[in-house]
């Protein structure tokens, strides 16, 4: 298995990002993660007003992927994520969805149990659910802190982007060049005060690419749900472009009108918050593999 260490990172998703490894599709690949503050939070004393913010989300990579070209589909399939024992949590002055209302910085620390599969927060247990904040591949034009959301991926601090689950990038250059980092030990949707449970993280994942295929939107795939997940500057604007992508592959796939599409989506897809606070707003469109089968999907956004 190739490694890529928590030292070779990233904080902008640029056109011209240069590879710290090559992989084929196929091929298992573990990243070192570190946390979004990339370490500089060790303890409760440690504070984010007093951290270099020049070194926030670092994310591990990017790896080429052999073969992959501008109008591919990168396939990334999560098999495994294991979080360090410590995760952080802050709240910051000016920051999540109460700005106005957060009197001074503070630090909490998490602590997480694999075995049991739970963490502690103040006394209080909760299940241990690790997700990856930052993944994506590199744009086609222009250039994104790894802190932004967007099409090509990024910040999208997504709850479906953990183990199981497959997010697919629409490759936008030669390689795709795919960095990750960010992880969450424990997150819910919205992560409202500006933090998850922010760890360290060791994520293996596994290539697949599907040549001559495009979606506007990275999509997570898990066991039951293709997921959409869109990022614009106001929820509106982010489930609007959520819900659009999934109307029109609905109605690619099951060979409907808009209209009908849309009548269905309106039925049978859940648009969800995935966050608030980050420099663009995340929502995510939901639909059963039941009704939307991803092999049918696939199939659409292949041009078939
Ligand atoms: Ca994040
Ligand atoms: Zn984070």
């Amino acid at each position: 298995m190739k490694i890529v260490r928590s030292d070779k990172n990233i904080y902008a998703f640029t056109t011209d990002m240069q590879p710290v490894l090559e992989a084929a599709p196929g091929e298992k690949i573990l990243f070192e993660t570190n946390d979004c503050f990339a370490g500089q939070i060790g303890s409760e004393k440690d504070l984010c007003t007093e951290i270099d913010f020049n070194y926030i989300n670092p994310a591990t990579g990017p790896v080429a992927v052999a073969g992959a070209e501008k109008g591919d589909l990168l396939g990334v399939f999560i098999e495994n994520i294991e979080v360090g024992k410590q995760a952080v949590s802050v709240v910051i002055p000016g920051e999540g969805i109460l700005p106005d209302k957060v009197g001074s910085s503070v630090t909490r620390t998490v602590m997480t149990d694999e075995e049991k599969g739970t963490c502690t927060f103040a006394g209080i247990t909760l299940p241990l659910k690790p997700m990856v904040g930052v993944i994506g591949v590199a744009p086609g034009e222009g250039s994104f802190p790894t802190g932004t959301p967007a099409a090509h991926g990024g910040n999208m601090d997504t709850n479906d982007i953990r183990k199981g689950t497959t997010v697919w990038f629409p490759v936008r250059q030669k390689g795709a060049m795919l960095a990750l980092g960010d992880c969450h030990a424990v997150m819910g949707d919205g992560e409202v005060c500006c933090s998850g449970a922010e760890v360290p993280a060791k994520v293996t994942v596994r290539l697949e690419l599907v040549k001559g295929a495009f979606a506007p939107w990275p999509i997570a795939v898990t066991e039951k749900e293709i997921v959409i997940i869109a990022s614009d500057d106001t929820m509106e604007q982010a489930a609007a472009a959520a819900g659009e992508a999934m109307t029109e592959l609905v109605q690619k796939c099951l060979g409907l009108t808009f209209e009908d599409a849309l009548i269905l989506c309106s039925l049978a897809m859940d648009l969800r918050i995935s966050q608030v606070v980050d420099p663009k707003k995340t929502v995510r469109a939901v639909m059963p593999l039941e009704i939307l089968p991803w092999e049918k999907a696939k199939a659409a956004l292949s041009g078939c």
